[in-house]
């Protein structure tokens, strides 16, 4: 069974591809948006607020409350094929994500990131946003908040890329192609 990583700033299109992998492959996708933003969908509690206003304004989540979730997931589909989306977006959830798969005499496959084109990367988040019904627009799909999370990217994320070259499961993939060129990419790599 698989466990891969798929890396990329936010809007690169790591969900769209998750969920192919999902249909046509056979994956478990553990999305820590999706996953964060159906833990805090009531909106009553007070960590539940803070944690809605730290995604509304494109800044990351405390890694305890990620890691709480996601090491409970990893636990419950450790027998099945992973892809990890939007986990983990800085070193520290990387060490924890290899520690806790290690708990489970599990060893990731395959960290493949997308390189894309910042400028092209913020038409697409303003194409979605503009096709995306008012009444299920996610709050996070504003300008300031896609320039924040790009910086969020680049200072938190872009490091792990090091981190899994040095362990020699890093592919970097053109994320700037179709969506099926893309996944013919990824399922070179992981196959
Ligand atoms: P996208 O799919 O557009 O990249 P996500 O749905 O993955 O966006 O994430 C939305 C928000 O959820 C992030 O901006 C951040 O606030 C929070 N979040 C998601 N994953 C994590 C994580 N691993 N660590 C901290 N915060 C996270």
């Amino acid at each position: 069974m698989k466990k891969i990583v798929l890396l990329g700033p936010p809007g690169c299109g790591k969900g769209t591809q998750s969920k192919l992998l999902v249909e046509k492959d056979n994956f478990v996708q553990l999305s820590t948006g999706d996953l964060l933003r159906s833990e805090t969908s009531d909106g009553n509690s007070d960590l539940g607020k803070k944690v809605k206003d730290l995604m509304e304004s494109g800044e990351l989540v405390p890694d305890d409350i990620v890691i709480d979730i996601i090491v409970k997931k990893v636990e419950e589909h450790k027998n099945e094929n992973i892809v990890f989306d939007g986990f983990p977006r800085n070193l520290n959830q990387a060490e924890v994500l290899d520690s806790s798969l290690d708990n489970v005499s599990i060893k990731l496959d395959h960290a493949i990131f997308f390189e894309i084109d910042f400028k092209i990367l913020e038409e697409r988040i303003n194409t979605r946003a503009n096709e995306t019904k008012d009444s299920e627009k996610r709050k996070d799909d504003n300008s300031k908040t896609l320039l924040n999370r790009i910086e969020v990217f680049k200072s938190s994320t872009l490091p792990i890329v090091g981190y899994y070259e040095e362990k020699g499961i890093i592919s970097k993939i053109n994320g700037m192609q179709m969506v099926n060129e893309v996944y013919a990419e990824i399922t070179k790599i992981i196959c």
